[in-house]
């Protein structure tokens, strides 16, 4: 008890020291408010917290607990979420995104729409545009985090956005100068796309992972087969930016991945293969656009058996209790939603889930303020009008989303995006 009113002292000196940059300060309310009345999931896997209350002060979260037990501040505001639940704002950590400053402006705005405060960038950033976008506190938007360009070997007829490398000299260059950039992960591809080009040779990874360690720089792979998954592991990858994908994983592969404790798997599911009711999303874009992504989504029997072996091989590494996150590739901004649904289906439990797309995903991104609701953490949350706990879809039903403890302007947004101002 001593520990926390201490820990408490320190931080109303530190905010009180002025230690937030103008710019933060300018963004947020000026007092507190306090939230009450709602369900409350933290994101660390706890039972959630009924008929909650919640303090958020300067864009954190100052004191959490039930309603009535929790101190307001002297002339705090009141927001009543009485039937609402309140969730981590969804981390969505692996996306592929825009490399000029306005469209990626434009991009961290839709996530943070679809309640996703943060995400990162897995290595096709090219050029130095979006790295001081990291830095930045933007209105309305998700946090961003960026991988630089990724290593992989010579693909032609695909993306030159990576470094295609041929020669350890190489690739240990090509980690110097991502290191010199300070990306927040070094990526790597092994994958030899369907026997069409050559792939990342295990010297080669090897030397990247090896380079990347030495410059303090945690790793990420993207594999396809168990034998490089395996392969990587032994070599010392930190992470993985999909899960095996030719065959079901081995006890082997199991050992592997438990012998290093801070291992996580974002398992990166592909389409499910089944015709999904987009009906959620109508109302964030113009009609045209809608009827377009509507169109996108059918049954098909091919995807559907290639997604059974990774959801067989999530519900395993979820059972043996391996740490996993989400990510959901590409840019599609609202595509957590449906990943989530996706590992829902393979054997975690809708709380798994949500552990997975907080917590796991924020230690993944190395967020260390966000992806749980705890005192000291950025106030970045999601109302929703129905619990997700019963119902994964129910990430769909947003009511609000806070960042940074302001509001995000979603009928502004939104307003903006569907009367055809943007060409998004
Ligand atoms: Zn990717």
């Amino acid at each position: 008890m001593r520990c926390v009113s201490r820990k408490i002292f320190s931080i109303s000196v530190f905010l009180a020291a002025g230690y937030l940059t103008p710019v933060t300060k300018a963004q947020q309310p000026a007092s507190a408010t306090v939230f009450e009345g709602a369900r409350l999931i933290t994101g660390d896997g706890s039972a959630p917290v009924a008929d909650s209350a919640f303090v958020v002060e300067n864009g954190r979260f100052t004191a959490i607990g039930r309603k009535g037990q929790v101190k307001a501040p002297a002339g705090a505001a009141h927001v009543d979420l009485t039937g609402k639940t309140v969730m981590p704002a969804i981390i969505d950590a692996h996306k592929h995104l825009a490399v000029t400053r306005d469209a990626l402006v434009d991009q961290l705005q839709h996530f943070a729409y679809y309640g996703i405060g943060a995400t990162m960038s897995l290595g096709q950033d090219t050029g130095d545009e979006v790295y001081p976008v990291r830095a930045e506190t933007i209105p309305n938007a998700a946090r961003y985090r960026t991988a630089g360009r990724g290593m992989t070997g010579p693909e032609p007829g695909r993306s030159q956005a990576p470094f295609w490398v041929t020669s350890e000299a190489e690739v240990r260059k090509d980690v110097d100068e991502m290191a010199a950039k300070k990306v927040d992960i070094i990526k790597f591809w092994v994958d030899d796309r369907d026997h069409t080009v050559t792939k990342l040779s295990p010297e080669l990874y090897r030397a990247g992972i090896d380079e990347a360690h030495k410059k303090g720089l945690r790793t990420i792979a993207h594999i396809f087969t168990l034998e490089d998954a395996k392969g990587v592991l032994r070599a010392g990858i930190d992470n993985f930016a999909h899960s095996v994908r030719d065959k079901d994983v081995d006890d082997e592969y199991i050992k592997l991945v438990k012998a290093k404790p801070n291992f996580i798997v974002d398992p990166n599911l592909p389409d499910r293969g089944v015709k999904a009711d987009r009906s959620w999303l109508r109302d964030s874009m113009p009609a045209a656009e809608f009827q377009k992504v509507q169109a996108d989504t059918k049954d098909d029997p091919k995807a559907q058996q290639f997604f059974g072996i990774q959801c067989r091989n999530l519900g395993r590494l979820n059972k043996e209790g391996i740490k996993i996150s989400l990510g959901s590739d590409g840019p599609i901004p609202w595509a957590a939603h449906e990943e989530m649904a996706d590992m829902a289906g393979c054997g975690m439990t809708p709380a798994q889930v949500i552990v997975a797309a907080t917590r796991n995903a924020a230690e993944l991104m190395k967020l260390t303020d966000a992806g749980t609701i705890a005192v000291r953490k950025s106030a970045d949350f999601v109302v929703l009008d129905a619990n997700p706990l019963d119902d994964i879809t129910n990430t769909r039903r947003i009511s609000s989303v806070y960042l940074r403890g302001s509001q995000v302007d979603r009928a502004g947004l939104r307003a903006r995006w569907t009367s055809g101002r943007t060409s998004r």
